[in-house]
């Protein structure tokens, strides 16, 4: 590993060497200004170009229509889980349908009941979030607002590999993509809102992202902070106050660097062969090593996985693994076991050096 470690951490995670380099090199000096660009003006020349690069060129991986508004906001996707129903729905008794399928379209259910009628249209609960409904299972309501779904589970590591459509008057469809934005094509044009939270993917922490279909916006329930009225920021460039520009400025980088790898086609293909050989090792293991997630719905982002000889073995495993340098393998506290989260910037290397750890553990404890 270039830095010593392979950094397995679910988030903030791990990003290109190539894009910390050039931070570092612009750090002190931001490209002849005499200032860094967490100094400047969010209103000046350079964060202006910054912030509109980073538009385009996320509108440029991601394909995002014209029809949907990009915007930077802050508050972490938590605080999209009260934006979401405060913009889309017209008061409390408004219904609105959610996908259940582990911690994080738990957490965000639990915050819409506050601003919404939310209500569970299916859960995974009762099989330990292991896997995903056929879609005709989800029982919709036909007068929900939206249908919400977390396309990507970071604690359980389950995956929506296509999308439901939603049946409610509406037809919006609302995900939760933070785990896995970016890591591979989407069609924008068949979602409401997409949000997500900068700091597996695409940079830091601190700075959200939110692509909203334009028509959506303009209909915020009246007790709606302003700063999470998505008008507010649409109307205003993600420039209503001052945007987390250091964060941005990163999230721009890593979407040049995207590009630079032949766009979110290619990144895909190196997501699918990376995840690929990591649940291989584990399927091969003769049970040795367990990923509970239903195969077909089994994460490119996040590999949980246990060890039958239980959790003192897996203790074992996570110590023994950081000192070989793969630092960051524990699983969620709320669920325990082994988590490798293998996001873009996961090299190739660093899983290949984690399933030889992982077959030399096997042999030497068997
Ligand atoms: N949704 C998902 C899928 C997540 O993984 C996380 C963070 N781990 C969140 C929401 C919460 O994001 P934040 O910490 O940015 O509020």
């Amino acid at each position: 590993a270039e830095r010593g470690v392979y950094n397995f951490a679910a988030g903030p995670a791990t990003l290109p060497l190539s894009v910390l380099k050039r931070a570092q090199a612009e750090l002190v000096d931001y490209r002849g200004s005499g200032m860094s660009i967490m100094e400047m003006s969010h209103r000046g020349k350079e964060f202006d170009a910054a912030i509109k690069k980073a538009e385009a060129d996320l509108r440029a991986l991601l394909a995002v229509p014209d029809t949907h508004a990009v915007l930077f906001l802050q508050g972490g996707a938590t605080t999209q889980f009260a934006a979401v129903p405060l913009n889309l729905c017209a008061g409390p008794s408004d219904p609105a349908d959610f996908v259940v399928s582990g911690s994080w379209s738990d957490k965000a259910f639990k915050e819409a009941k506050k601003f919404s009628a939310a209500a569970v249209a299916w859960s995974g609960k009762d099989a330990k979030y292991t896997g995903l409904p056929p879609f005709d299972a989800i029982q919709q309501n036909p007068e929900a607002r939206f249908l919400h779904i977390c396309s990507n589970e970071t604690i359980h590591g389950v995956e929506f590999k296509d999308y439901p459509e939603p049946r409610n008057k509406s037809g919006i469809l609302v995900a939760d993509m933070s785990s896995n934005f970016c890591s591979k094509p989407v069609d924008v044009s068949r979602f409401g809102v997409i949000y997500a939270g900068a700091q597996k993917n695409v940079g830091p922490s601190g700075v959200t992202i939110a692509i909203v279909r334009k028509d959506l916006i303009g209909n915020a329930q009246p007790i709606t902070p302003v700063m999470l009225d998505y008008k507010t920021h649409a109307d205003n460039a993600s420039l209503y106050n001052t945007p987390p520009c250091f964060a941005i400025y990163i999230c721009g980088l890593v979407f040049e660097d995207l590009l630079a790898q032949g766009g979110l086609a290619e990144v895909e293909k190196k997501n699918a062969h990376k995840a690929g050989i990591l649940y291989d090792t584990i399927d091969a293991s003769a049970g040795y090593y367990v990923c509970p997630v239903e195969k077909s719905v089994r994460s490119l982002m996040n590999v949980p996985f246990t060890l039958a000889k239980g959790p003192d073995f897996e203790k074992q495993f996570i110590a023994e693994a950081a000192k070989e340098g793969m630092v960051q393998l524990k699983g969620h506290r709320s669920v325990g076991g082994v988590r490798a989260s293998i996001y873009n910037a996961m090299p190739l290397a660093g899983v290949e050096k984690l399933v030889a750890f992982m077959k030399d553990f096997q042999a030497r404890n068997p």
